[in-house]
């Protein structure tokens, strides 16, 4: 599996907000709960999902969510007039419980703009929203032997999920850049890849920091290396360039830019 096969996941979990809580001083968890979470897929790592929101100040019609992204699917869904197409982003399952039918997902608070990050500042217990499973995009080779990774505070669910899934051979390294070294959380998992959190200036632009780190760092070897570049647009392909100039194979990387700077999602 990887972000490649996105496009073949089928099926809409609708759930309910249950909780939410500003764990860190950027970090706001929302937990949901539905009856058909008992029966979501558990992929692991960076487990992802299309996340279909309430329609600020409309009506919210969740049957216009198609049940599979292909592409002509979400033309379709661009051709229903916004306002009434309920506003989709992308999160990470962050943790599940399948048994009890929750779920927690980890929203960055990076201010006012756009609207899965405000809406997750004033989450409210009852609201509903609708989930599409994505399958994951982290996707180990057999023969891997290191991990290198680098992410923002958009991909800290993503790599604590995947240092927290990875075998106890694996060695290797991550870096996070946060905001606020009060980002940090918790890390869980068996592996041996070291993680670094990188506190970057208030007046540094957001992945430049733990790019810089990340160019510091070099496979033990390449062939049996695989490397993971994932937030910020900027911090997820010079990563991947970085990585590819250390001799890593272009098939041996998963990288997503998960935002751009100063550009909205669809
Ligand atoms: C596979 C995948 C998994 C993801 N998982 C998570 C996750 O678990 N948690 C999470 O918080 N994000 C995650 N993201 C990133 C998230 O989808 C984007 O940050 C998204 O743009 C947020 O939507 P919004 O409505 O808040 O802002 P938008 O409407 O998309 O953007 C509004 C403005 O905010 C800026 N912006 C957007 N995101 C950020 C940010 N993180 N920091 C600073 N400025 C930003 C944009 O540049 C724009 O100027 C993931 C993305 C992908 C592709």
């Amino acid at each position: 599996m990887a972000f490649a096969d996105a496009r073949k996941f089928k099926g809409h979990h609708v759930v309910k907000v249950t909780a939410s809580e500003r764990i860190t001083p950027h970090m706001v968890r929302v937990t949901v709960q539905g009856e058909s979470l008992h029966r979501l897929p558990v992929h692991g790592f960076d487990q992802w999902f299309r996340l279909f929101l309430p329609n600020p100040g409309g009506v919210t019609d969740f049957s216009r969510v198609p049940e599979q992204f292909g592409f002509g699917a979400y033309m379709k869904y661009l051709r229903t007039k916004a306002g009434v197409r309920p506003p989709f982003r992308n999160y990470t399952v962050r943790s599940l419980r399948p048994d009890v039918g929750e779920m927690d997902i980890d929203f960055v608070s990076h201010g006012d703009a756009g609207i899965a990050g405000p809406w997750a500042a004033q989450a409210r217990p009852g609201e509903e929203l609708m989930i599409l499973d994505q399958g994951r995009g982290f996707d180990l080779p057999d023969d891997a032997t290191e991990v290198l990774m680098a992410g923002d505070e958009s991909a800290l669910p993503a790599v604590l999920g995947v240092l927290r899934d990875l075998p106890a051979h694996i060695r290797g390294h991550a870096i996070v850049e946060i905001p606020d070294a009060a980002d940090q959380q918790e890390v869980e998992g068996e592996s041996q890849v070291q993680l670094d959190w990188i506190v970057r200036d208030h007046s540094d632009t957001v992945g430049q920091a733990a790019l810089k780190a990340f160019q510091q760092l070099v496979p033990t070897a390449a062939d049996t290396a695989y490397g993971y570049t994932v937030g910020e647009q900027q911090l997820a392909s010079a990563g991947r360039r970085h990585l590819v100039a250390q001799g890593v194979d272009k098939r041996r990387i998963g990288f997503v830019g998960y935002w751009k700077r100063g550009k909205a999602e669809a």
